[in-house]
């Protein structure tokens, strides 16, 4: 097989940077090595920057984000027993951010990807990048016992933290950062609606916790716990009592609860890979960088790291010009890492580490009340949480 970009991952990453190509005429093939019904039954990110949301309107996917979307203009930070909204369309100057679920992003874009025609290869195992440092890069997989051969003039390595585009880089061309956090976040999906009509990010002695939502009926909790606990020792009864504890009474009294049907943990941790390209493999999304997800970066970060590429390809294949894929690093690492960290700094406020302690815990809550005095700091949060511009 030959094409123009060969894009390894059919995530968020992937699917947009295929549809925004194949729009412009690029030809593309995606190979993912998870099957069409895995993929769209991850349940992960849930709140989209507007830059986010612009570039699924360019690529032709927005109207059922639109329609089903809930647009927020504030969220709020609780502590303290009470809360307070950060009203980001005020301290913005108007934006907002969109509720979406990345479950539903990936359904609206693989389906228009199936409308068109286009063409992905899902459960495609030995998935390897290779020929990259010279002129005639080419990605073989094996599928169904039989070895195939993808020849391009360029991969897009969308593969996500433990894909295969990072691993084939030379060890002695990669440099990494990385920072473990000490605990993880439970999460649950559960139909009931949610406690608050927007999110609230909650500082308790006892840890953290997130109220965020799907839909009006469909509501996603979180509560900071011990990277040795499983999901097995964590009843629905446990998880709601738990976040009833961590919230303002107000809210704790107003909490509808009911049966969970998705249950998970996930560990924390920020994760950079520098540089983003290798000769003609670029690295895109969580396959360069991972951000823990208070602040609901990751897949906007993805988002715009497609941005960046695109706009490389487009300079490349429609003004004969290679500017943009060699500014393809610098310019997405710039952004990454502002979104590093602010996560980084966002996390460090919300929630109980090891050492947090009682004077730790005071800092926090003075920071907050600060925040919540200050229109300077509140508008610095505000401009980051609905994206830096890109
Ligand atoms: C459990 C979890 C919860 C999250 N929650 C949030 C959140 O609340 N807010 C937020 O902003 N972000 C969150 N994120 C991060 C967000 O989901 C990611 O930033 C986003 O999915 C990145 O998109 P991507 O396309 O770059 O990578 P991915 O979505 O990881 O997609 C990578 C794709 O590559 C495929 N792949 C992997 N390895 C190979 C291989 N060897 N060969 C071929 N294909 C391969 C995978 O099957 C997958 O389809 C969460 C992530 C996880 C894992």
């Amino acid at each position: 097989m030959r094409t123009k970009v060969a894009i390894i991952g059919s995530g968020p990453s992937g699917l947009l940077l295929g549809q925004l190509l194949s729009n412009a005429g690029i030809d593309n093939i995606i190979v993912d090595r998870s099957s069409r019904e895995h993929i769209l039954a991850r349940v992960r990110a849930g709140v989209l920057e507007e830059g986010m949301v612009s570039l699924l309107d360019k690529a032709g996917v927005g109207e059922r984000m639109h329609r089903e979307g809930l647009p927020h203009e504030g969220f709020s930070l609780a502590f303290d027993g009470r809360d307070h909204r950060i009203d980001l369309f005020d301290l913005t100057g108007g934006k907002r951010v969109m509720v979406y679920g990345q479950t539903e992003v990936t359904l609206d874009l693989i389906e228009r990807r199936e409308r068109d025609g286009g063409v992905t290869v899902y459960e495609a195992s030995e998935v390897t990048p290779a020929g990259f440092d010279g002129d005639h890069p080419y990605v073989t997989y094996q599928k169904e016992g039989v070895t195939h051969r993808i020849d391009c003039d360029y991969i897009a390595g969308c593969d996500g933290f433990h894909g295969a585009s990072r691993k084939a880089v030379p060890a002695d061309a990669i440099k990494t950062f990385e920072k473990i956090y000490p605990f993880g976040w439970l999460g649950i999906l559960a139909e009931v609606p949610p406690v608050n009509h927007e999110l609230i990010y909650a500082n308790h002695p006892r840890g953290f916790a997130l109220c965020s939502m799907r839909s009006n009926t469909r509501s996603r909790y979180y509560v900071q716990c011990s990277l040795d606990d499983k999901v097995e020792m964590w009843s629905d009864d446990r998880f709601w009592d738990e976040l009833r504890r961590r919230l303002p009474t107000h809210h704790a009294q107003a909490l509808v609860t009911g049966p969970s049907f998705e249950k998970s943990i996930a560990p924390l941790r920020s994760f950079v890979a520098e540089p983003m390209r290798f000769g003609r493999l670029f690295l895109v999304g969580d396959a360069a960088h991972i951000v823990p997800p208070t602040g609901a970066k990751g897949l906007n970060l993805a988002a715009s790291d497609v941005f960046y590429l695109l706009s490389g390809l487009l300079e490349h294949y429609q003004d004969k010009s290679k500017a943009g894929l060699d500014a393809y690093s610098e310019r997405a690492l710039r952004r990454v890492w502002k979104a590093v960290r602010f996560s980084w700094s966002m996390t460090t406020l919300m929630h109980r580490f090891p050492d947090t302690g009682d004077f730790g815990q005071k800092i926090q809550e003075a920071e907050l009340d600060y925040l919540t005095q200050s229109r300077a700091a509140s508008t610095a949060m505000a401009e980051n949480y609905v994206g830096l511009p890109y």
